[in-house]
């Protein structure tokens, strides 16, 4: 087994200096802090259903005493940001939804979106509904509308195999048509062709909040984006550190401990981390 692998399992740090230099300046420092958690395999453990998952009530609260302490404490996720604040339900934090896509400030309650996705929203709403919704359902395959996102699920699908090849066929579409494709676990998602990702969702929020000390809390590939921008950002000396917390699973990306500082265990590990903040 190779050393990262091992230290996903223990839940051992890799990088534990770094761990303990951002815990520091959390105490010493808490408003030039930084807290990102992503929220699906992170805050709330993954279910078969993603509008069955729930974040337990003791991290819900755990966050929101965060909130008050540090100097941001947002959650980045792939639904949307009211979507992801009706999951988390905690007023003080910032939810970046879609990838970043969208940014609800708790200070307004206004939701502020990319302009140039507003344009994408029906043409990739038509793609979607234009497919074999028959044929979606008989592979196990369940949409998910996030808006300008679209995002079809295949996790729980009878015949996992032939709900991947169904989906390539529509990844073939896409791509076709000109949309931006992303892949995660068990789920493909249609996007306008803008950029926009985490990575870039986490630098708005880093130079709008003024903060030198940045955590990033993930377990999957759309988290990774993220961890790059901290970590560019800490190159170019906006911030005095950056840490990348990498969470474990059963479906953990093969880059996902490679590139992590430190690897808690499961969603589980991570409200024992929040804790120690
Ligand atoms: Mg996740």
């Amino acid at each position: 087994m190779p050393p990262d692998e091992s230290a996903s399992a223990t839940g051992a740090a890799a990088n534990p200096a770094v761990l303990q230099q951002w815990l520091t300046a959390a105490r010493e420092t808490p408003k030039r802090c930084a807290l990102f958690c992503d929220v699906d395999g992170t805050l709330a453990p993954v279910v078969p259903r993603a509008e069955q998952a729930m974040v337990p009530l003791e991290v819900s609260r755990l966050l929101g005493r965060l909130s008050a302490q540090l100097g941001v404490v947002a959650c980045v996720s792939g639904r949307t940001a009211a979507d992801a604040k009706r999951l988390v339900g905690v007023g003080g934090v910032v939810y970046a939804g879609a990838h970043g896509a969208e940014l609800l400030n708790p200070a307004t309650g206004e939701i502020e979106r990319t302009p140039e996705l507003e344009a994408w929203r029906e043409p990739v709403q038509k793609f979607v509904s234009a497919l074999d919704q028959t044929e979606l359902r008989r592979n196990g395959v369940r949409l998910e509308d996030k808006d300008f996102i679209q995002a079809l699920h295949w996790r729980g699908a009878e015949e996992p195999d032939l709900a991947e090849e169904l989906i390539e066929e529509i990844r073939t579409a896409a791509v076709a048509e000109g949309f931006e494709i992303h892949r995660g676990r068990m789920v493909l998602e249609i996007r306008p062709p803008v950029e926009f990702d985490k990575g870039v969702a986490v630098t708005r929020m880093i130079r709008r909040y003024a903060v030198q000390h940045a955590a990033y809390v993930g377990d999957d590939m759309t988290d990774l984006d993220a961890f790059d921008a901290l970590r560019a950002l800490h190159r170019e000396g906006t911030l005095a550190s950056a840490l990348c917390i990498g969470v474990s699973s059963e479906e953990q990306p093969d880059r996902l401990a490679a590139s992590a500082d430190v690897m808690v265990d499961g969603p589980r590990g991570v409200t024992e981390l929040l804790k120690t903040i």
